[in-house]
C-alpha cells in the first residue's frame, strides 16, 4: 500500500510527497463498551491502516483525495462547515485542534485504507489520527498520541455527532507492535501487554455492518448514566460487583443488565490481562467467550451473524476463545486461536458460517502493529 500511495500521490499532484503517514485500525480483544464508562478496554492496533501521503500548502487550504471516495474534500482553515460524508473527519480534526489551540499550516494529500468500514475495526478513528499526524507534520508540533485521541473522539462526539468513547482513537494512536494495550480509560494510562505464546488473532467479518447513526449505541450509553446516577457515581467503573448485587433488584430489568455487563466486562478485562502476562491462553479465552454472552444477553448488542460467528469459532477444536468486537449490531468476531491451527480454524469457520447464512465471511490473521506514524519515504 505504500507504492500504491506514493503513486497515486505523484500522479495527483506531480512530486513526492513531502510525508507519509500510517494510522492503524484496531480490533478489541476485550473490555466493549467499557471506555465511556471510565473502565478498561484491551485492543490492538493491527495490520490494516490508513496510508496518506501528504505536503504543505501555503494557502491555509486542506484538500485531500480518498481513493475510496469519489469526493474530494477540499476546504479553508479560516473558514469551514459542515458538508456531510467522509469530509467531516478531517474538519471536525481540524476544528478541534483549532480550538485546543493549535497554529495549523493547510495540506493536500492522498489517502486509501485498508480497513473496513463500519465492521468494528474503527476506521474513522484511523482516518482521525492520520489527519490529526497530518496537520503536526505540516504544521510542525509534535504529535502527542493522548492529547490527539482526546480531539480524536471530540471530533466524533461534536463535530461528527456519534457519541462513541476513547478507545479506538487511543489506540490508532498509542498502539505498539507487538503488544495489546491496557487502556484505563479514566485517567488513559497504558500498559503494553503481549499475546500469549503460541496464539494467533482472527479476525472473522461477518459481512454484516453498523452505521454510525444507530440509535442503540447511544440508548446503551444512556442507560449506563442511569445507572451510574442510580449508584450514586459519576461512571459505573466505581460500582464494585459486590455494590452492584446488593441494590441490583431495586434497577429496572434493562438497566440492571446493561449495569451487569460494564461491571463485570470491566473485571474480565483485568482478568484478560493478568491471563496474558501469565502466557493462560485458555483462560484468556474463556473470558473471551463470557464476554460475548454478556454482551449478547445482557448489552444486547449482537446481532444474529456476530453469535453465529462467535458460536461456530468458540466450537472449532484449536480455538480459545471468540467474541464479537467493537461497538456491535454487525462487523466483526474476534478470536484467539493456536497459532499453529490459525488457518484451519479459518478456514472451517468460513465454510460453516456460508451454509448457515447467505452471507460470504472474511477471515483474517492479524498481527498488532504500531500505532499512527510517519514513515521513511
Ligand atoms: P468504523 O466502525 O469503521 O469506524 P464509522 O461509521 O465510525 O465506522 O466510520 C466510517 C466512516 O469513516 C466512513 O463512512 C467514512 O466517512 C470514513 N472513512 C473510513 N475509511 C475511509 C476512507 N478510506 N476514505 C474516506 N473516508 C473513510
Ligand atoms: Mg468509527
Amino acid at each position: 500500500m505504500k507504492q500504491q500511495i506514493i503513486e497515486a500521490f505523484e500522479q495527483q499532484f506531480g512530486e513526492r510527497p513531502s510525508h507519509l503517514i500510517r494510522s492503524p485500525g484496531r480490533v478489541n480483544l476485550i473490555g466493549e463498551h467499557t471506555d465511556y464508562n471510565d473502565g478498561f478496554v484491551l485492543p490492538m492496533a493491527i495490520d490494516r491502516a490508513v496510508w496518506l501521503a501528504v505536503r504543505g500548502r501555503e494557502d491555509g487550504r486542506v484538500l485531500v483525495h480518498s481513493l475510496e471516495q469519489t469526493e474530494p474534500t477540499d476546504f479553508a482553515l479560516t473558514d469551514f462547515q459542515h458538508s456531510g460524508g467522509w469530509a467531516e473527519y478531517v474538519k471536525g480534526m481540524a476544528r478541534a485542534l483549532l480550538d485546543a489551540g493549535y497554529k495549523l499550516a493547510g495540506w493536500e494529500g492522498v489517502l486509501t485504507s485498508d480497513v473496513p468500514v463500519g465492521s468494528g475495526l474503527s476506521s474513522s478513528a484511523a482516518l482521525e489520527m492520520a489527519v490529526g499526524m497530518a496537520f503536526a507534520a505540516v504544521s510542525d508540533f509534535p504529535f502527542d498520541g493522548v492529547e490527539m485521541a482526546r480531539l480524536g473522539q471530540k471530533t466524533e462526539n461534536e463535530w461528527v455527532g456519534a457519541n462513541t468513547g476513547i478507545m479506538d482513537q487511543m489506540i490508532a494512536a498509542n498502539g505498539q507492535a507487538g503488544f495489546a494495550l491496557l487502556i484505563d480509560c479514566r485517567d488513559l494510562s497504558t500498559e503494553p501487554i503481549p499475546l500469549p505464546k503460541g496464539t494467533a488473532v482472527l479476525i472473522m467479518d461477518t459481512a454484516t455492518r453498523h452505521t454510525h447513526t444507530d440509535s442503540g449505541y447511544n440508548e446503551r450509553r444512556k442507560s449506563c448514566e442511569r445507572a451510574a446516577q442510580f449508584f450514586g457515581v459519576s461512571h459505573l467503573r466505581d460500582v464494585t460487583i459486590e455494590q452492584f448485587e446488593a441494590r441490583a433488584a431495586e434497577l429496572d430489568d434493562v438497566t440492571m443488565r446493561r449495569a451487569r455487563h460494564i461491571i463485570t466486562e470491566n473485571e474480565r478485562t483485568l482478568a484478560a490481562a493478568a491471563a496474558m502476562k501469565a502466557g493462560d491462553a485458555e483462560k484468556l479465552g474463556e473470558l473471551m467467550n463470557a464476554s460475548h454472552a454478556s454482551l449478547h444477553i445482557d448489552f444486547e448488542v449482537t446481532n444474529n451473524e456476530l453469535d453465529i460467528m462467535a458460536r461456530i469459532a468458540q466450537a472449532q477444536p484449536g480455538c480459545f476463545g471468540a467474541r464479537m468486537t467493537g461497538g456491535g449490531f454487525g462487523g466483526c468476531v474476534v478470536t484467539l486461536v493456536d497459532e499453529k491451527r490459525a488457518e484451519e480454524v479459518g478456514t472451517a469457520v468460513a465454510a460453516q458460517y456460508q451454509s448457515a447464512t447467505p452471507l460470504t465471511p472474511q477471515i483474517f490473521v492479524t498481527s498488532a502493529s504500531a500505532g499512527t506514524a510517519v514513515l521513511p519515504l
